[in-house]
C-alpha cells in the first residue's frame, strides 16, 4: 500500500494492511497468509477471533460498554476480579484493573510507595530492577527499564533507579541447574540493597520468565526463592512483572507458579486481554491494600480502567483458557516447539541458545557457541531474520540483547492453541528463513 498515511508508531516502516485473523493465522488485504508466531507481541494467547469471546463481548456491548468506577460497580469487573484472585497466590486478593502493561507496572510501584508512606516508611522509595529488562514506556515504568536505547533520551525526566544484572547464566558460562548459580545472581540483589541502604529500598521488580528484553530468560535454580528471602530479610517488597509471562503462556497462570514463589504485588496484561480488549491488572496482597484504603484511598487511577467491555472480554478469555485446556497445551506444544528449536542448533552453528517455558520461547544468535560473542552488528540479524521470516509468512519477534546495541534474540511464541501439525508448518517456514539468513552469515 502506497497511499499516504496519517498514522505513526515507533518507526516509519510500513506493513501490509491486516484484513482478518483467525486462530493462529492472519491475512493481509492482498490475501497473503501469515502464522502469528509471536502472538503479536506475546498478546494473542488464545488465538484470534475466538467465537465465544466475541459472543461474550457482543452480549456485554448490548448492555453497557462503560460505567465510570466512581459511579458504578460492574458485574464483569466483579466476576473477573474474583476469578483472578482465585488464580493467584493466597492472600493476593485485591485486583486493580488497568488498560495495559505499563499502567499495571505504574500502579504496582505507586501502591508499594503509598503503602510504605502509610505505614511510616517514608524513607523507602527506590525500586531495584534488572538489566536488561523492559517494564513499560511511561516514565515511571521506563525508569525501571534496563535498556539504554529506550531510556537514554528521557533520562533527565526520570528518577534514576538502581539496577542489577539479570541472571543470564548462559552468557556467563554458569550452570542454570546449579543452585549456586541462582545464589550468585540473587546475592547481587542483596549487595545492591545494602549498598543503597536497606531503609531507602522500597521494592525489587523482575520478570519471573523474561520477555522481550532477555528473550524468555528462565531463572537459574534457587534464584526465585533466594530473591524472596532477601526481600523479606530487608523489608523490601517483591513485585513480579508478569505482563508477558502471566496469563497462562508458560503453562501455568503465572510464570512464578513454576517455582511456587509468591510476590507482594503482580502486574499482568498482554495475554490477560489476549488482544480482545486493552486490559491489565495489578494484583496485590490484602495486607498492602487494606492500610492504603483505610487511610484515604489509593491516589492513582485511569479513566478506562475496569470498563465492563474489557472485563467481559478478560473473563471470557480466562474461561476459554480453562475450557480449552490451553495451559496444558502451552506445556505440550511448548515442549515440542522447544525440542524442534533445539534441533536447529545441529543445523546452524550460529544458534547459541534456546530457552523459555511453555510457549514463551526464544533462541539467540551468536558468532560462536564457545565465546557466545554476538554476531557482527552489521549483519543486523535482529531485523534481517524477522524480515526473511515475514517474507515466508511467519511472524516472529526480535530484540537486540547486549547493552541494547548488539546481540540478537528471537521470540517464537505462537498462541496457546497451536497444534503439533501447526508447529511443523511454523518450523518449515522458520527453517526456510534461517537457510536464507545462513547464506549471509557464511557466504
Ligand atoms: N512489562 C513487560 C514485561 C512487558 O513485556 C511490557 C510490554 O512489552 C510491558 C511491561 C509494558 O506493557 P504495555 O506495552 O502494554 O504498556
Amino acid at each position: 500500500m502506497t497511499t499516504k498515511s496519517h498514522l505513526f508508531y515507533q518507526t516509519d516502516s510500513r506493513r501490509p494492511v491486516l484484513a482478518e485473523a483467525r486462530g493462529i493465522y492472519m491475512w493481509d488485504v492482498d490475501g497473503k497468509r501469515y502464522i502469528d508466531g509471536s502472538s503479536g507481541a506475546m498478546v494473542s494467547n488464545i488465538g484470534h477471533s475466538n467465537p465465544r469471546v466475541l459472543d461474550a463481548m457482543r452480549r456485554q456491548m448490548e448492555k453497557s460498554t462503560f460505567g465510570y468506577r466512581l459511579h458504578f460497580e460492574t458485574e464483569p469487573g466483579e466476576k473477573l476480579a474474583a476469578k483472578v484472585a482465585g488464580l493467584t497466590p493466597e492472600g493476593m486478593e485485591k485486583v486493580f484493573f488497568v488498560s495495559g502493561g505499563s499502567e499495571a507496572v505504574e500502579s504496582a510501584i505507586k501502591l508499594a510507595r503509598q503503602y510504605a508512606v502509610t505505614v511510616g516508611q517514608n524513607s523507602r522509595w527506590k525500586v531495584i530492577s534488572r538489566t536488561p529488562s523492559y517494564h513499560g514506556s511511561t516514565l515511571g515504568a521506563l525508569a525501571l527499564t534496563g535498556y539504554n536505547p529506550l531510556t537514554r533520551p528521557f533520562e533527565p525526566m526520570m528518577q534514576p533507579m538502581p539496577k542489577i544484572p539479570a541472571p543470564r547464566a548462559y552468557l556467563d558460562g554458569l550452570d542454570i541447574d546449579d543452585p549456586a548459580t541462582g545464589n550468585h545472581y540473587a546475592e547481587m540483589l542483596e549487595r545492591k540493597i545494602i549498598e543503597e541502604g536497606p531503609d531507602t529500598v522500597l521494592a525489587f521488580i523482575h520478570e519471573p520468565v523474561g520477555g522481550a528484553s532477555t528473550g524468555a530468560l528462565v531463572p537459574p535454580a534457587g534464584y526465585m526463592q533466594a530473591v524472596r528471602e532477601i526481600c523479606d530479610r530487608h523489608g523490601v517488597l517483591l513485585i513480579h512483572d508478569e505482563v508477558m509471562s502471566g496469563g497462562g503462556r508458560t503453562g501455568r497462570f503465572l510464570g512464578a507458579d513454576h517455582w511456587g514463589v509468591a510476590p507482594d504485588i503482580i502486574a499482568i496484561s498482554k495475554g490477560f486481554g489476549a488482544g480482545y480488549a486493552p486490559l491489565g491488572a495489578m494484583i496485590a496482597h490484602d495486607r498492602l491494600v487494606e492500610p492504603v484504603l483505610q487511610s484515604g484511598g489509593f491516589m492513582h487511577g485511569h479513566t478506562y480502567a475496569g470498563n465492563p467491555l474489557a472485563c467481559a472480554a478478560g473473563l471470557a478469555v480466562l474461561e476459554e483458557i480453562e475450557a480449552g485446556g490451553m495451559m496444558e497445551n502451552a506445556t505440550r506444544s511448548g515442549d515440542l516447539l522447544k525440542s524442534r528449536l533445539n534441533d536447529l542448533m545441529q543445523r546452524y552453528a550460529f544458534i547459541g541458545d534456546v530457552r523459555g517455558r511453555g510457549l514463551l520461547l526464544a533462541f539467540e544468535l551468536v558468532s560462536d557457541r564457545q565465546s557466545m560473542r554476538p554476531l557482527p552488528k552489521e549483519l543486523n540479524a535482529h531485523s534481517e531474520l524477522v524480515e526473511l521470516a515475514y517474507e515466508q509468512g511467519l511472524i516472529i519477534y526480535s530484540r537486540r540483547t547486549r547493552d541494547g546495541v548488539e546481540g540478537d534474540h528471537f521470540l517464537v511464541c505462537p498462541p496457546m492453541i497451536t497444534t503439533a501439525a501447526q508447529i511443523d508448518e511454523l518450523m518449515e517456514m522458520l527453517t526456510a528463513a534461517l537457510d536464507r539468513f545462513a547464506e549471509r552469515v557464511e557466504p
